[in-house]
């Protein structure tokens, strides 16, 4: 077994492998940025080392930081965790060629899949099936054109070179298909380099099922099951669960054993995910799933098919990398219950997504369930990284179990001023078609609506919030104002109505406090009362007493960038006219892209910004000017 490790990543998944490394006996060693030099998983580690400033290109993405840092902490074998250099071939091999020992699959295979149509190429040859499709061997907008006519819509056309939901594009009629085609390829360009496609068959009722592989050095490949990763938001995975509700025996026979032949073709050896897409119109068929792609490392996902295996992954690949053949053989896997995994994320639902940095002042993560994360109370969310801040792990003996518990685990998220969107995965994950197994790529989209909460509380939590005011000690806390003049109509008799008056945000209200105890938790903090109800957090504060957590925004028409991104699209110019709601630009900040909106109806009187630049925090993006009604 190797003797120390180095973890090329950062955030809950570098925490992820300390954890089994510290347990094997392994020493450990962190790499960070500025932004992440009190990070958890630098905390964690036994050793730590700066590799730079905090954009991850200049300092987590950097193969040759990572290499100095290996060789000046005497580290045995690097772990790339997922994202950054993980999926790298290039990387990966000067990681072999330094004689450090790299915790992934072979660079050959790491390339064999590297691009989508390369890699359905290999697994048509494999004979494993494929999306149906054309693999843009001849990419003129007219070959290509003529393909997508022939296949039939709705299609899809993916870059070869993709990754992360992006550069992707559904089609549904040929008209629009130049205009789709050079939206994806300047999406392309601009993110991967490679600005190449490929067309498939827009699949109905796509449900997504992968399959967790895992191959040594001795020849050996075995499959640890299926994950459905159904529910997504603009094409990434949002909940995830193990194994796959409505998956009969014949098309886990057929899917299983399909990904096995797929990581044996390309001589697979460590912790891989072949990705299939399936038409669930009739229920899952063996005949109707497809190969999609393969990601060559560990998923976000994995701990599903941890807990319905038994099986520590981070401690089968390190084996693997030892030299070590796989613990199992599999004959002796096998599924026992439920797991669903909610992907908890620092950003905003009630406002387009938007991610929220900031300190995590008051950060509580409920219930008895496995929570893996990279932060802990007082740390920093900082707008230069991925927003999943953690993933929540429920387990049960059956599916309706797990929900249950997961749904629970959600409601009692508490965390505060950093927003986040765990009361949206509490509602997409009590909805009572995900409850009947209803699942596939459209869920999350068609009911967006009713999944995302309303940002202002609702009459019980103003209630709560009341009666937290009045049990709490008025004097020590609120010193700002005198806690007396914030009660009205108060009198000395038992019956009499308590009234007490609140503000959140913009909003003002004088309350009546309730007989009986409402639902939720309530916490001061300094002069804020703090609810959390329902995977929510709402501060109140007594009117006067100064600073009044949210609201803000555009309201005078200003919009300015809410964190450091990059400007991707500009849909207005100086002098437009423009409507309430109507997209102004696309911002690309965390990894997510936001687009700013027209806060009311009006004119557009100052624009500064252009595509492809960059902006800091604070920058005068747009001016509106609100038109007379
Ligand atoms: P990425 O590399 O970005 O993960 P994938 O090829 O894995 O790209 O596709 C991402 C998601 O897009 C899938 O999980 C699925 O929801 C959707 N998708 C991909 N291919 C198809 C298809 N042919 N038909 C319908 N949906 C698809
Ligand atoms: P898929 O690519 O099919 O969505 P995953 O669900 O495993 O596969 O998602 C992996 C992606 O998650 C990475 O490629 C990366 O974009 C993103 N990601 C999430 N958290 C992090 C993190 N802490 N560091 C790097 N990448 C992250
Ligand atoms: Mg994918």
């Amino acid at each position: 077994m190797i003797r120390s490790l180095l973890i090329a990543n950062r955030g809950e998944i570098a925490c992820r492998i300390i954890r089994t490394a510290r347990r094997l006996g392994v020493r450990t060693v962190a790499v960070y940025s500025d932004a992440d030099a009190k990070a958890l998983h630098v905390r964690e580690a036994d050793d730590a080392f700066h590799i730079g400033p905090s954009p991850a290109r200049e300092s987590y993405l950097v193969g040759e930081k990572i290499l100095a840092a290996a060789r000046a902490t005497g580290a045995e074998a690097i772990h790339p965790g997922y994202g950054f250099l993980s999926e790298n071939a290039g990387f990966a091999q000067t990681v072999i060629d330094a004689r450090l020992v790299w915790v992934g699959p072979k660079p050959s295979s790491i390339r064999a899949m590297g691009l989508k149509d390369a890699a359905k190429k290999l697994m048509d040859a494999a004979g494993v099936p494929t999306t149906p499709g054309y693999l843009g061997e001849d990419q003129s907008p007219e070959r290509l054109h003529a393909e997508a006519d022939a296949i039939g819509y709705p299609v899809l056309i993916k870059a070869v070179a993709g990754g992360g939901g992006k550069g992707m594009r559904r089609v549904n009629a040929s008209a629009e298909f130049q205009d789709m085609l050079q939206s994806c390829k300047r999406e392309a360009a601009a993110s991967f380099g490679d600005d190449r496609v490929l067309i498939e068959k827009y699949i109905l009722r796509p449900r997504h099922i992968e399959v967790q592989v895992f191959g040594d050095s001795h020849g050996n490949v075995v499959h640890l099951f299926e994950r459905d990763c159904s529910l997504q938001r603009r094409h990434q995975k949002v909940i995830e669960e193990a194994p796959a509700p409505g998956m009969d025996e014949a098309t886990r026979a057929a899917v299983c054993g399909a990904a096995v032949k797929a990581a044996q073709a390309v001589d697979y050896v460590g912790a891989g995910t072949i990705e299939f897409i399936a038409d669930a119109s009739e229920g899952l068929k063996p005949d109707r799933i497809w190969f999609m792609e393969m990601n060559t490392r560990l998923q976000v996902e994995h701990p599903v098919t941890e807990e319905i295996t038994g099986q520590d992954l981070v401690e089968w690949q390190l084996r693997v990398a030892s030299g070590e053949p796989l613990p199992l053989r599999q004959d002796d896997l096998a599924i026992r219950g439920w797991a669903m995994e909610a992907r908890l994320y620092a950003e905003d639902p009630t406002h387009e997504f938007l991610p929220s940095t900031g300190r995590l002042d008051h950060f509580v993560l409920g219930g008895r369930m496995r929570a893996d994360t990279g932060v802990e109370e007082g740390d920093q969310i900082s707008p230069y990284y991925d927003p999943m801040i953690a993933k929540l792990i429920a387990t049960g003996g059956s599916r309706e179990e797990a929900i249950d518990r997961l749904v629970a685990t959600l409601e009692q998220v508490e965390v505060w001023p950093v927003k986040t969107n765990a009361a949206f995965l509490a509602r997409a994950a009590a909805d009572p078609d995900f409850r009947a197994g209803e699942v596939d790529t459209a869920f999350i989209p068609s009911k967006i609506d009713s999944l995302v909460p309303d940002s202002a509380p609702p009459e019980g939590v103003w209630a709560l919030a009341a009666n937290a005011m009045l049990a709490s000690d008025f004097g020590g806390r609120f010193e700002t104002l005198d806690p007396w003049t914030a009660l009205q109509g108060f009198r000395a008799n038992a019956d009499a109505d308590l009234r007490v008056s609140l503000r959140h945000g913009h909003d003002t209200r004088s309350i009546v406090a309730a007989e009986q105890e409402p639902e939720g938790v309530a916490t001061a903090h300094g002069d804020t009362m703090l609810v959390f109800s329902e995977g929510q957090a709402f501060a109140f504060t007594l009117p006067g007493s100064g600073g009044g957590a949210g609201g803000g925004g555009a309201s005078d028409g200003t919009l300015l960038s809410p964190m450091p991104g990059r400007v991707i699209a500009v849909d207005v110019r100086q002098g437009d006219r423009v409507a309430k709601g109507q997209k102004l630009l696309t911002l690309e900040a965390m990894k997510m892209e936001h687009s700013l909106l027209a806060p009311f109806n009006g004119q557009v009187s100052e624009l500064n910004a252009t595509a492809g630049e960059q902006v800091t925090e604070g920058t005068l993006l747009v001016r509106i000017e609100k038109a007379e009604d």
